[in-house]
């Protein structure tokens, strides 16, 4: 019933452009099609990710003897090729594992260059770059970490050979793939991606016309590349001629050139982190990354604010009403005022009182939803976690955006979420083609704009999550698998892309499963709501009722309706079998047996 109100709503105007609210997100990941799905019954094992051949691709990986992370990475290596404008071996990832025994959480984070400092997005007057003046260009370019991840988690949880997971993604770069709609319509709002020469002449005919949707696309340089990775391990692509071209592009791009060494590359380290595990509701216990991700800590901060409540009480023809809507924003203003104090590369950044859970403790949380009232309170204050303050400035809300998420449960149980991510739509706007000479190759994420353009605040106090050499950036990112904690059974594996919304789209699946009784399907194509304690409340474009956009002003809420192309991806242990999820306004499918 829901889901066909949902469709019925989607088909009368959802697709619209994007208003000036999207402006204030900043999507360049626009819906460009809301296509419906049915949620996927697979009694073993399942594979959600945002492209049917990457999904495709990860299901030939299981079928063949292979782990969760067997699939995982021959689903990112599809994924690269196929969903260009989103991850890639030019980026970098979150990756959550579950063994059947423990939870890891893999860092793959891109860092800032040794020879970057705080002044990297400063103009010459002190003032912040703009946004868009920051991303283009090699400025923004921050040491690809995706390989050299997925490298050692492969020697630890991969069961194939590795050269093995890298075959349907050069078997698709030299055959060629059909380019999706969703790409064409990317690069028809993109301004930048022509102007780099290895880019225009991948995506670009010989008269500077993008190909049209449907075009065979091959891509022998990402093949080049791939083959040599495939033998010879990250090393062939963090060192030699791969890094070589990378540097140099970035370098010696014309106008806004960046401070990436080959060095920088070479001493590239993923970090395994301890993942950070919290009970939420009467038996589940939510396993999400640690920073710097912002994603588990803030997600959790907002969950644990909202009482549960039955859906009677909440959803109104399927929809959540004004009264909770409101809680939901107000909640969320709370803990984004936290985020943006406090959350940083924990390896440069203490955490509040010493520990990252002084965020969620119990007590602190219940302090922090008691401020929560029935008129909205406008921009909300950061708490003292721990009882300590901070000579910290905040850091303003900034565009984030330009994203995959990937979910895997195999047949023995064992399960991934991952997020991956060149951070803009297309990152950097810079091709390599890793010094093949050949057409086509992968784009240079951008991921360095997640540090605070502006380092410091008016009085001159630092900003946690600013530049400094070696760090990482922080993220949003929020793969996510949840379990039972009465007897340890993994009960889902979820995540989205979004920037800071991957925060809401992940909270909204998790509590529509929870709290409301849907099923991830449902729940994932439950309309989008969130803020980022930025002045206003975002709500899905023309999909609540004017009822409940009136009843939110009048509680004080400003609401902005807009485009919120969530990604999501989800699987859910359900009925003896593992159901999977992906989102109607993306290309994203499940695959399993
Ligand atoms: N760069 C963002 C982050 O790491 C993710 C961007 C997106 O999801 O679109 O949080």
């Amino acid at each position: 019933m829901l889901f066909t109100a949902l469709l019925a709503l989607a088909a009368c105007g959802h697709m619209g452009q994007p208003g000036p609210a999207a402006q204030a997100l900043q999507n360049p990941e626009a819906a460009v099609a809301w296509q419906a799905k049915p949620g996927w019954r697979n009694s073993h094992a399942a594979v959600a990710a945002a492209h049917p051949l990457a999904a495709a691709a990860g299901q030939e990986m299981l079928d063949a003897g292979g782990s969760a992370m067997d699939a995982g990475i021959a689903v990112q290596l599809v994924l690269g090729l196929v969903e260009p404008q989103s991850s890639g071996i030019g980026g970098g990832a979150f990756l959550m594992y579950w063994d059947g025994h423990s939870v890891s959480a893999l860092d793959g984070r891109e860092t800032a260059p040794a020879a970057a400092d705080e002044a990297l997005f400063l103009k010459p007057d002190g003032q912040p770059m703009a946004y868009s003046q920051a991303v283009v260009g090699g400025r923004s370019v921050g040491t690809p970490g995706l390989l050299r991840m997925l490298e050692q988690a492969h020697a630890r949880f991969g069961k194939l050979p590795w050269a093995r997971l890298f075959e349907p993604a050069i078997r698709l770069s030299e055959q060629g793939y059909a380019l999706t709609a969703r790409s064409v319509g990317l690069l028809k709002q993109d301004r930048f991606l022509i102007k780099d020469a290895q880019a225009a002449a991948y995506f670009y005919d010989a008269q500077g016309q993008l190909w049209p949707a449907g075009h065979l696309l091959r891509n022998p340089a990402l093949a080049a590349v791939l083959r040599q990775v495939a033998a010879g391990g990250a090393d062939a692509f963090l060192t030699g001629p791969v890094a070589r071209d990378i540097v140099r592009r970035v370098r010696e791009h014309p106008g806004n050139p960046g401070r990436l060494s080959e060095a920088d590359l070479a001493g590239y380290a993923p970090k395994f982190r301890q993942a950070l595990c919290s009970d939420w509701r009467a038996a589940w216990r939510v396993c999400g990354f640690p920073p710097p991700s912002s994603g588990h800590l803030t997600l959790m901060q907002i969950l644990t604010m909202l009482a549960p409540q039955q859906p009677s009480q909440v959803l109104a023809q399927g929809l959540p009403g004004d009264a909770w809507l409101h809680r939901y924003a107000e909640a969320a203003n709370l803990a984004f005022a936290d985020r943006a104090l406090y959350i940083a590369d924990p390896d440069f950044v203490p955490a509040p009182a010493g520990d990252w859970r002084s965020l969620l403790a119990p007590d602190y949380l219940r302090t922090r939803a008691a401020l929560i009232t029935e008129q909205a309170a406008g921009t909300a204050q950061p708490g003292r976690p721990g009882g300590r303050s901070l000579a910290w400035a905040s850091q303003a809300e900034q565009p984030e955006h330009g994203t995959s998420h990937i979910s895997i449960v195999d047949g023995e149980g064992r399960a991934l979420a991952m997020t991956s991510s060149i951070e803009a739509g297309f990152g950097a706007r810079i091709m390599s083609d890793g010094g093949s000479g050949l057409a086509g190759g992968f784009l240079l994420n951008n991921q360095l704009t997640d540090f605070a353009l502006a380092p410091r605040d008016a009085q001159g106090r630092p900003v946690a999550n600013r530049v400094e050499p070696g760090k990482r950036p922080r993220s949003s990112m929020s793969p996510t698998l949840v379990f039972d904690r009465r007897d340890g059974r993994l009960l889902m594996s979820l995540g989205a892309p979004g920037g800071p919304a991957i925060i809401h789209y992940v909270a909204k699946t998790l509590i529509a499963t929870q709290d409301w009784g849907m099923d991830v399907q449902q729940a994932v194509a439950l309309p989008n709501f969130g803020g980022f304690n930025s002045g206003s409340l975002l709500l899905e474009s023309g999909l609540f009722p004017a009822s409940t956009i009136a009843g939110l002003r009048a509680r004080g809420q400003r609401v902005v309706e807009t485009d919120l192309p969530s990604g999501i991806q989800a699987i859910e242990r359900r009925d003896g079998g593992w159901f999977g999820a992906a989102d109607p306004r993306r290309d994203g499918v499940v695959r399993g047996n």
